[in-house]
């Protein structure tokens, strides 16, 4: 067997003022065939288990480009053409194949291509022809479109968030893909729209427990392969915007779209109900304050870079200075201006320095302090699971009992090792501002003696009701109440 693989993906923020070209994906990942490292990344682990994979088994794995931008604005039309356009060469020359399994995001949004991966696919399936098996993982974040649908034989989507099964995921479509190929199952995809948007962290319930049932029901039900919760992404202004519910079954469509829409109707009775309840920046920066132990991890949960935005909001830490807190530590603001300038005055300056809120409406002013500049790192990094967020050159600066690290690569705030990269010890902090939606859960949760949820500004278009969409259908909840009517 001879199977290509490759990777393409970004999270587009329609909405973001960060704008995407190559350089974007060149400071994240872009790995040439053959040069992506062991360690996968979110969107690249069906290269890494394939390698294992293709190994045990015999076969070639043909590696194509693996190339991954942090979540952000559109990207450039000419930026997209050139990555579909070198993965598409990489086919075309690899050809015989016998399938082609990727590594796919799901809400890149380009400009001039709404759907960008259903256009990467309908192009692989139209070299590939008919009778090679075209999969892939994605996150789900993502718009599943029926272009792609139509060009994929199955899509298996990560079913936590934060998102810490993606190389489980890509196991499970290694597995089926596998399987597939020997003849044993023919996987075949049935789809429910629930019609709605949603967030659904499963760090909590009631998202716990769906997901839980969607991965005892693929060991006992017969003939089914896999399940998805497609959640969608309400920050994509496109016409396929919104939750999907996906079921895989051995060539039993019938059986895979009752169960699909069992479990979509039983999502949809839960909507509104997902998403942990979430305070402004007074009441957040009052629980602090008031708690008698550290750390208190406040999260930013919308200026979150993971989710496409500029993440230099600074509206929780202008609060924290009005009220006088100090033993707070803040990781991370993205200002690389600020950064050049701390760089240029070196470890141990004191200098007047304005950094953050520059580049989006309602999310604070810039805060003005003379800062002194206490550590200097280039290409920092922290720790993402087994993997590792880089964000860039950064500089811890200190003032009035505060600590903040400023960064030039946009990345939200995984890990506390965010805070170790440059020196500082998150452990020994009464408060952590950090920026991050969920993903922060599973690291931070370890360290923090309580978890404030703030929402502060609108650095995102968290309120679908509210938000103005050009492209995205409005028949859904919560654009409507009943969607169904
Ligand atoms: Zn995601």
């Amino acid at each position: 067997m001879r199977i290509f693989t490759a990777a393409l993906a970004t999270e587009t923020n329609t909405f973001s003022p960060i704008a995407i070209d190559k350089r974007a994906f060149e400071a994240s990942l872009h790995a040439k065939p053959g040069q992506h490292p062991a360690t996968p990344t979110l969107c690249t682990a069906p290269i890494t288990v394939g390698r294992e994979v293709c190994a045990r088994e015999g076969w070639t794995l043909i590696e194509g480009t693996a190339s991954w931008a942090d979540p952000a604005g559109l990207v450039a039309q000419a930026t997209y053409e050139e990555l579909r356009d070198e993965i598409i060469g990489q086919l075309h020359a690899a050809m015989p194949v016998d399938g082609v399994v990727l590594g796919l995001h799901g809400a890149m949004v380009a400009q001039g291509y709404d759907d960008p991966e259903g256009d990467l696919l309908s192009r692989i399936r139209a070299i590939v022809g008919p009778d090679v098996l075209v999969c892939a993982e994605l996150d789900p974040h993502s718009h599943l479109t029926a272009k792609r649908a139509d060009a994929a034989n199955f899509f298996v989507y990560f079913k936590e968030f934060p998102h810490t099964d993606f190389v489980d995921r890509a196991r499970d479509l290694w597995s089926i893909a596998v399987r597939a190929l020997k003849g044993e199952i023919k996987p075949v995809m049935s789809i429910f729209d629930c019609r709605m948007i949603d967030v659904f962290p499963t760090s909590k319930q009631p998202m716990r427990g769906f997901v839980d049932n969607l991965m005892a029901l693929e060991k006992s039900e017969p003939g089914l392969l896999s399940l998805s919760v497609v959640h969608g992404f309400m920050a994509g202004d496109v016409p396929a915007m919104g939750t999907k519910l996906l079921a895989i079954t051995d060539d039993r469509a019938d059986m895979g779209a009752a169960l699909a829409e069992k479990l979509g109707r039983e999502l949809f009775a839960m909507r509104g109900t997902f998403m942990v309840s979430q305070v402004d920046e007074v009441v957040a920066v009052d629980a602090a304050l008031a708690a008698p132990k550290g750390p208190v991890v406040i999260a930013d949960v919308w200026d979150n870079p993971g989710g496409g935005t500029a993440g230099d909001a600074t509206v929780i830490l202008a609060e924290l200075i009005a009220r006088g807190a100090t033993d707070v530590a803040v990781g991370t603001i993205w200002d690389p201006i600020a950064v050049q300038i701390c760089f240029a005055a070196g470890e141990g300056a004191v200098v007047p320095l304005r950094f953050g809120a520059k580049s989006a409406p309602m999310t604070g002013q810039p805060i003005d302090k003379r800062v002194t500049v206490k550590r200097l790192k280039r290409n920092a990094e922290m720790k993402f699971g087994d993997s590792f967020a880089p964000f860039g050159d950064a500089a811890w600066v200190h003032f009035d009992g505060i600590d903040v690290i400023l960064n030039s690569t946009r990345a939200q705030s995984f890990d506390p090792s965010l805070f170790s990269a440059l020196g500082i010890d998150p452990k020994s902090r009464k408060i952590l501002l950090i920026k991050s939606t969920n993903h922060f859960y599973d690291s931070f949760s370890r360290i923090a003696s309580e978890i404030v949820y703030c929402s502060a500004g609108k650095p995102y278009p968290n309120r679908p009701a509210e938000t103005d969409y050009r492209k995205a259908r409005k028949d859904i909840w919560p654009m409507v109440e009943n969607p169904w009517a």
